[in-house]
This record gives C-alpha cells, sequence and structure tokens, in this order.
C-alpha cells in the first residue's frame, strides 16, 4: 500500500527519438495511475507509443522527460517487483517448462525445496499440468505463453506488466487465455496493467482502459468499465463501451 493509494504512478511522460526528417515524438505528457488490485488496459492504434511506454515503466528503457513510480519509488530499471510478459514467448528454448517458471526464483530468497513446490503450483495454475517437462518447442503458442505468465508470476511481483500478450495466437485461444488471466488475476490479487491494440480485449478485461492517441503518442481519455464479469462481446453494455472505445481511437469526440 502506498500514501496515495496510487500503485504505480506514470509522471509526464515524455518519449522522443532522432528520425530521418526530425524527431519523432513516441510519447508526450503521458500521466495516469493504476491502483492497488486494478486491471488496467492501455489500449491505442499502432504507432501511439504502447510498446515504448510498456518498456519505460518495466525499466527497460529511459524516458527524455517525466518518471514512472511504483510503490511511490522511481522506476529506473528492471525490478523483481514487476513480473513482465512480452507479445513474443521469451522463453529459454533449452529449458523445461518447469525450467523456465524457476527462472525467476532462482536469484531469490525463496528457498530450495519451497521452490519446487511455488513451481508446480504456478504450472498448476496457468492450466499445465503434465507438461512440466516439455520444452517450448512441444508447446502451442498459447500454451507457451501461459508459461510466460507463470514465470512473471514466480517471484510474486506486485505488477504484472503484459505487451499484447495474445497477440500471436490464434482467436479461440485468445479468449481462452483471457478468461484464464481473470481467473489467476482473481485469485493473485495482482495489479495488471495490459497493452493492447485490440478494443474488445480492452473492454472484456479492465476496470479502467487508457486510451491512447498517436502523434504525438499521449493519453486521449481514461474510460471507467462498470460492468460486472464474465462480459459478453454481444450484449448492448458491451457493445456501447466498444464504440465509445473506438471512437476514441479514432479521433471522434465522446460519446
Ligand atoms: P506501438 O507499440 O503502440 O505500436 P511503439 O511504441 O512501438 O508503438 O512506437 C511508437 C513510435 O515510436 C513509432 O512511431 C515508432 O516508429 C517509434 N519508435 C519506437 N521505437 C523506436 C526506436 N528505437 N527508434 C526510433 N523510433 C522508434
Ligand atoms: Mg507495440
Amino acid at each position: 500500500m502506498t500514501a496515495h493509494g496510487t500503485h504505480v504512478r506514470v509522471a509526464d511522460i515524455a518519449k522522443h527519438y532522432e528520425g530521418t526528417e526530425g524527431p519523432i515524438r513516441a510519447l508526450e505528457d503521458v500521466s495516469f495511475g493504476v491502483s492497488e488490485g486494478e486491471f488496467v488496459c492501455l489500449v491505442g492504434p499502432s504507432g501511439c507509443g504502447k510498446t515504448t511506454l510498456f518498456r519505460i515503466i518495466a525499466g527497460l528503457e529511459s524516458a527524455t522527460a517525466g518518471d514512472v513510480f511504483l510503490n511511490d519509488e522511481r522506476v529506473d530499471s528492471p525490478t523483481p517487483d514487476m513480473g513482465v510478459v512480452f507479445q513474443e514467448y521469451h522463453l529459454f528454448p533449452w529449458r523445461t517448462v518447469r525450467g523456465n517458471v524457476a527462472f525467476g526464483l532462482e536469484k531469490s530468497d525463496v528457498a530450495g525445496e519451497k521452490r519446487g513446490e511455488r513451481v508446480d503450483r504456478l504450472i498448476e495454475l496457468v492450466g499445465l499440468e503434465g507438461f512440466g517437462d516439455s520444452y517450448p518447442k512441444e508447446l502451442s503458442g498459447g500454451m507457451k505463453q501461459r508459461v510466460a505468465i507463470a514465470r512473471a508470476l514466480a517471484v510474486d511481483p506486485d505488477l504484472l506488466l503484459m505487451d499484447e500478450p495474445f497477440g500471436a495466437v490464434d482467436a479461440q485461444t485468445r479468449e481462452m487465455l483471457q478468461t484464464e488471466l481473470l481467473d489467476i488475476w482473481r485469485e493473485t490479487k495482482k495489479t495488471v496493467l495490459f497493452v493492447t491494440h485490440d478494443v474488445e480485449e480492452a473492454v472484456k478485461l479492465a476496470d479502467r482502459i487508457v486510451v491512447m492517441a498517436k502523434e504525438p503518442g499521449r493519453v486521449r481519455e481514461v474510460v471507467d468499465v462498470d460492468m460486472s464479469r464474465p462480459r459478453v462481446r454481444s450484449d448492448a453494455e458491451f457493445g456501447r463501451y466498444y464504440e465509445r472505445v473506438l471512437g476514441l481511437i479514432r479521433g471522434e469526440r465522446a460519446v
């Protein structure tokens, strides 16, 4: 818990790159907060700076201006307080599922015998029981991303930070993973910051949606999604949120 109740704070972030035709303003004046236990989606068109922002929040890249705080501490390098899941699987091909999930624990102070138990529990949590000894090449895309989620959760991070984690799997698998992620969120009570360009995905998952616009990359509006779960695409209320967020992305006035 923090004094302000804001778990993650993105404060006046700017990021400029040198382009051949002058500076690229990938991010300009980006500010928002995420409360403890909240599920926030960051949504916006391709090129609006989502991955850039994700990398800055993760401490993988520095900002041109502004700060990111986790529990009121400034983030300036990768920290085990964040579990990070990338769009591409980023698994170690030479390690088994168990070995991949255990990776994060190897530098931690979790004792040896406790580690095995914890790894097995995480593998069960993401629905991969029976696959602990398999290698990544033996798994489907969806299964690989489950391993990446289990690995990110291994060190019990304060924040689960994900960049289009289901972008590379087929539609049916994606829906299954979305439902499973919501179950995991409910069970672990983690704070989640989830990047996607998919409006439907954002409306299905988020408590709040930070809608971004591009050129320069910026926050257009933050939308509270006040709808019970599970959420069904065919519900009228779902449709209203969907149209509203899509309209914001297209640059229409708020409806
Ligand atoms: P998104 O993830 O929303 O698609 P990105 O964060 O990948 O957007 O990119 C935002 C903008 O910044 C784009 O115009 C992209 O070309 C530019 N950009 C991203 N990374 C670099 C880089 N390393 N060098 C120069 N320009 C970059
Ligand atoms: Mg991206």
